[in-house]
């Protein structure tokens, strides 16, 4: 086992270290403005573009950085520290729109990897969230193309964007797909934007899609691929929700960590307290946790892990990283005492941000499915050990053990 990073990985985690710093800057104005100015957003694109850190999960050959997982899990830890999630002003355009075909690809995917289109990913409905089978958005076909009814939720730099993925019922057999939809088209329309416990830095609207006329071209993937590749986005962003709350998770540490070494009541340092000690140590053992199982399931994803140990295990990843991380950025805003409370002071933010980590892209509850299923399918062994490229090795059976030899009195 190599624990160690490579040259390349060492200047990747700088270059998104660097990238971090200059867009914390920022922070405060976005927490209090509920977002940032055109013009920042600008210089903030243009900081992504010089440090080569766009669309990090597109291949190179179309103008993305090509990084496999693992890579991309150590530049979102470092994104991660970000509060109001700014991490998301640095694009990694949705994995499903891989499937573009070449027509799609030159007016969808490549000016999204350089940064002049912006998608968003439109799944969720009112009564459809964890179960996104339950969708009521038809695709009906209409000439040789489609009209898109219905209402999505919850969708992601939907007021950034100016394309949506939408996820839609094709047909009389509700055939699951994805279509490509300019937000500019006839009939799409933003219908409430509704505020969240986070300052965000875009915002997550409802849209009404009211009979939007697209054609054939429209189409992701293929009619009836719409919830494979949803659920392999989920799969890759779980991932990545877990090593940004890795990121989170040590900011709102260290925050804490300097801040008791600092602050002096009843005579003495906060830190020489052993329950705030104890805060800080637990805080220390659940972030190296949750370090440790991420980069474990990333270096498996890159070797080729079968696709559903690959589900379970990043649902694991996902739960473990995302509850600890809740829990660590609590305890930093109780070690900062009433200064936690104030929005002025990251742990405020990450405390508002995390949570929303164990929502979305999949409940906590239903990564238990996941995980529970996994269990009752193909037993523990693929979720207990890291089985890289070939399948677990069954733990071997108790050896027959002979019985002691009887000792000569
Ligand atoms: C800030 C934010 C941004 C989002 N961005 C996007 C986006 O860009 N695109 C998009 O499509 N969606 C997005 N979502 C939606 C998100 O993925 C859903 O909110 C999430 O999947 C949960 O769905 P729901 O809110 O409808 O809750 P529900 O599915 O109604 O669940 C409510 C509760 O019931 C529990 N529950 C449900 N079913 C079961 C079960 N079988 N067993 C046990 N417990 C269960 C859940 O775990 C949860 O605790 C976003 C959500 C938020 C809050």
């Amino acid at each position: 086992m190599d624990f160690g990073f490579t040259e390349t990985q060492v200047g990747l985690v700088g270059r998104a270290a660097e990238l971090a710093r200059r867009i914390m800057t920022h922070e405060l104005r976005c927490d209090e403005d509920e977002g940032l100015p055109a013009e920042v957003l600008d210089e903030l694109r243009a900081h992504t573009l010089e440090l080569r850190l766009n669309a990090i999960n597109m291949p190179a050959q179309w103008g993305g950085q090509g990084l496999g997982i693992l890579d991309q899990v150590l530049v979102q830890e470092q994104l991660g520290q970000l509060t109001n999630a700014l991490w998301d002003v640095v694009w990694r355009p949705a994995n499903a729109l891989r499937a573009c075909d070449e027509a799609q690809r030159e007016r969808y995917l490549l000016p999204a990897i350089r940064g002049e289109r912006r998608d968003c990913y439109a799944v969720t409905e009112e009564g459809a969230g964890s179960d996104f089978t339950a969708i009521r958005t038809t695709a009906t076909p209409e000439g040789d193309g489609f009209r898109l009814s219905g209402r999505k939720w919850f969708v992601t730099v939907g007021d950034a964007a100016d394309f949506l993925v939408v996820l839609a019922a094709l047909g009389e057999r509700r055939e699951p797909t994805l279509f490509l939809v300019d937000k500019d088209l006839p009939g799409v329309r933003i219908e409430r934007t509704p505020r969240y416990m986070h300052a965000f830095v875009y915002k997550h609207p409802i849209f009404d899609l009211d009979q939007v006329r697209v054609g054939p071209e429209a189409v992701l993937g293929a009619v009836g691929a719409g919830a494979e590749l949803t659920r392999e986005w989920f799969v890759e962003e779980r991932l990545m929700i877990a090593a940004r709350a890795s990121g989170a998770a040590e900011r709102a540490l260290r925050e804490a960590t300097e801040w008791a070494l600092h602050r002096r009541q009843f005579g003495r340092r906060l830190v020489d307290n052993q329950m705030v000690q104890a805060m800080l140590a637990d805080s220390a053992i659940e972030i190296a946790s949750m370090r440790a199982l991420t980069y474990q399931v990333a270096a498996e994803c890159d070797a080729g892990l079968s696709r559903k140990l690959v589900h379970a295990k990043a649902a694991m990843v996902k739960t473990l990283a995302s509850e600890a991380a809740g829990r660590v950025v609590d305890r930093a805003v109780q070690v900062f005492g009433g200064r936690g409370y104030m929005r002025e002071y990251p742990v405020e933010r990450l405390y508002r941000d995390i949570r929303v980590d164990r929502i979305w892209e999949g409940t906590s509850e239903i990564q238990r499915l996941i995980i529970g299923n996994e269990i009752a399918k193909r037993g523990l062994d693929g979720l207990l050990h890291a089985s890289v490229g070939a399948p677990p090795a069954q733990v071997a059976p108790p050896a027959q053990v002979a019985p002691p030899a009887q000792v000569a009195p």
